[in-house]
């Protein structure tokens, strides 16, 4: 190892001093968090039924209402805190908690009450907020369709007005038009914010689809009885996330008042003339959904939670069990100091510091692009991609985490008392909604090859490939908060090329390979040039898993980044050079994961991708004595990790 670029590792690690850093400019919200965690008392997910369970969860839910804390998100003249960073940072607390109480948690406040936010005006801000607020009035956020669920902009069910009533007439037109999968509508939700295409037109005027808008429709009377031309059924049981009544809805002609209509975006007129800012369809759509990215990345936050846990439990466990004694000793093994072990939970314990980081800065970005007084579209659009990277690289990692760290416990890991059954079945799905992670990484790659255009919204799938074959386009390297901070370490790193330890180097070859995958996307994608739009179709369709490359490596790079920068605000000694090591690990684990990439491409010669392995190895044995520190140093609430196994 190259010690003269690396100070040495501490002696000494003081917890609280990582946690504060990790804590972050949300502190005060986390701090809040664990001196409330005790009033929440986890339900035992398998001691009753199902129905058991969420009745239990639904009055966790309104324990948590009445605390004031899931109001912290919402505008301070309705009685919110007007925080929208720390209503983040809350969701991502809960993570820790039960599953199935963040979701439903994330479906009231964020999902069901950030929709009436965000897409409602002020009338429907007075009317529900506060009753939304303190979890007084249950609602659901009805979007997915049994036949839609990725492609949201063709949704079946039908928003249309009638201007002698002046009521909007909402409609289950077929089987694939049902509301599907819907948290909180199979017993809970009064109330839901629906998804569909509006269709209205002015006297004289013949009525027209005006694309995707949301309404406010009341789904129960007070006795939890659907009303008049809605039926709801139940999804029944789930692999995981039992404490949440996901359901269905079809609805049958149901007439809403015109006021219901959740008229940020676009207005119907009591004579039925629509008017709207945002003249393109696609556009408002776009504009639309991207008002409520703060939800996913509350998923992304809570995924991290997920896997920090996992971790906890994993380590804890792994320092002290011990299997086989070593040879020439009566001693027996600690598991953790087998080279094998580390190295299946230290470069995930890595990489979910590095997640740490990046979540941090979204959040950031988010509270500061959302809390500001003039709306900066560019900023806006990266947000929105930088949160759909994040996601899914958060939750497929949160996946990966939890199954190692369920094998890293042996058959313990298996039992339920040791919670590690319950994390991979709740978090499992974190890879599926709020957007399936596959579609989501099209996303990113989209605002790679088109740099984030003004007609960002406007491209679809065909438009995309036109705008990249008819333009010459490079690659994005997009703003970060490490920026600055970068250009500084590639002075520091002039010289020490080739060493694997040299973040220069590091950063430089995340950079390059960034720049090449999305260069080579683009140049394929032009060969669509003058073709007809079906040949067009399938030449996108044939890159189509090398633009995923693209967006995953985008993402690597960004996280990086922001690792870097996490780093550099580090004011405990000690800390900061425990966390240059984890990034080392994390940069170099990832190196060797996609070594194959390197080496063809000519980016790593076979010496240095042997050092990359030696270098893992190595900082795996360095990092040993302070996993357990490492994972105490998240702040996890005791009183929502009881496992066993994890105690000390
Ligand atoms: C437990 C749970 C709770 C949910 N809660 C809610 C809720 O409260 N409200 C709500 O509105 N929705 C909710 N959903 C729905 C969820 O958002 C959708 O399931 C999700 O958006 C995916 O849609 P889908 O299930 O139709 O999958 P599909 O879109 O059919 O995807 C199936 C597969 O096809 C792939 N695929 C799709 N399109 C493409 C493409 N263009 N290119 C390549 N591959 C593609 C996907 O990657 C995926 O692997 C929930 C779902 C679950 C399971």
């Amino acid at each position: 190892m190259d010690d003269a670029t690396h100070a040495t590792l501490p002696a000494h690690l003081d917890v609280d001093a990582l946690r504060k850093h990790l804590d972050g400019r949300w502190r005060h919200v986390r701090e809040d968090v664990r001196e409330k965690a005790g009033s929440t008392v986890l339900p035992d997910p398998d001691a009753g039924s199902i129905e058991d369970y969420r009745a239990k969860i639904t009055e966790a839910l309104r324990e948590l209402g009445a605390t004031g804390t899931p109001a912290i998100g919402f505008s301070k003249e309705h009685g919110g805190g007007g925080d929208v960073g720390g209503s983040a940072v809350a969701f991502e607390m809960l993570g820790y908690s039960d599953l199935s109480l963040m979701v439903k948690a994330g479906v009231q406040w964020g999902l069901f009450g950030g929709a009436v936010q965000a897409l409602g005006t002020q009338r429907h801000h007075e009317q529900y907020l506060p009753r939304i607020m303190s979890g007084e009035l249950l609602g659901c956020f009805a979007m997915t369709e049994s036949g839609r669920g990725s492609d949201v902009q063709s949704l079946g069910t039908t928003l249309t007005y009638d201007a002698e009533t002046q009521q909007i007439v909402v409609h289950t037109p077929t089987h694939d038009a049902r509301k599907d999968y819907i948290g909180g509508a199979a017993r809970d939700a009064t109330h839901a914010v629906v998804f569909g295409q509006l269709i209205t037109g002015a006297p004289g005027e013949q009525a027209q689809g005006r694309g995707v808008h949301a309404v406010l429709v009341r789904l129960r009377d007070d006795d939890g009885n659907p009303l008049p031309g809605i039926t709801i059924s139940d999804c029944g049981p789930k692999a995981g996330l039992n404490g949440v009544d996901n359901g269905r809805i079809v609805f049958d002609h149901v007439a809403v008042p015109r006021e219901a209509l959740l008229d940020r975006y676009g207005q119907v007129a009591e004579d039925g003339a629509y008017s709207t800012l945002i003249a393109s369809e696609t556009r408002r759509f776009f504009t639309m959904l991207g008002a409520l990215v703060r939800g996913r990345i509350s998923v992304a936050g809570s995924a991290g939670s997920a896997a920090k846990k996992a971790l906890a439990i994993a380590i804890r466990h792994g320092d002290k069990r011990t299997q086989f004694t070593r040879p020439g000793s009566n001693d027996e093994m600690i598991v953790l100091d087998y080279l094998a072990h580390q190295r299946r939970l230290l470069p995930s314990l890595a990489k979910t510091y590095a997640l740490h980081f990046a979540q941090g800065e979204l959040v950031a970005t988010m509270h500061d692009v959302q809390s500001a007084a003039e709306v900066d579209d560019a900023r806006q659009r990266e947000l929105e991609s930088r949160a759909a990277g994040i996601k899914a690289v958060a939750t497929w990692h949160a996946t990966d985490t939890i199954q190692t760290c369920r094998e890293a416990c042996g058959g313990a890991g298996y039992m339920a008392e040791n919670q590690l059954p319950q994390l991979k079945a709740d978090s499992d799905v974190f890879t599926t909604f709020e957007g399936d992670n596959t579609v989501l990484l099209q996303l990113v790659a989209k605002g790679l090859l088109t740099e984030y255009r003004d007609h960002f919204g406007d491209l679809d799938t065909l438009g995309t490939v036109r705008f990249v074959a008819d333009q010459f386009v490079g690659t994005v390297i997009e703003r970060t908060a490490a920026r600055g901070l970068l250009s500084r370490l590639a002075r520091v790193g002039a010289g020490k090329n080739g060493a694997v330890l040299d973040r220069a180097w590091q950063v430089n070859l995340f950079e390059d390979r960034e720049r090449h995958v999305v260069d080579a996307a683009a140049r394929r994608l032009r060969r669509a040039a003058g073709a007809s739009p079906n040949r067009a179709f399938d030449l996108f369709n044939a890159v189509q898993p090398h633009l995923l490359e693209a967006a995953r490596v985008h993402v690597e790079r960004v996280v990086l980044e922001a690792f870097i920068a996490g780093i550099d605000t580090c004011e405990d000694d000690a800390s900061r050079r425990l966390l240059e090591r984890l990034c080392d690990l994390y940069v170099l684990s990832e190196i060797e994961q996609h070594r194959g990439w390197f080496l063809e491409h000519g980016r790593l010669t076979p010496t240095q991708s042997k050092a990359v392995t030696n270098a893992v190895d190595e900082l795996c044995a360095q990092l040993r004595p302070f996993a357990v520190r490492l994972v105490d140093a998240f702040g996890i609430p005791p009183e929502w990790l009881t496992a066993p196994i994890a105690r000390r």
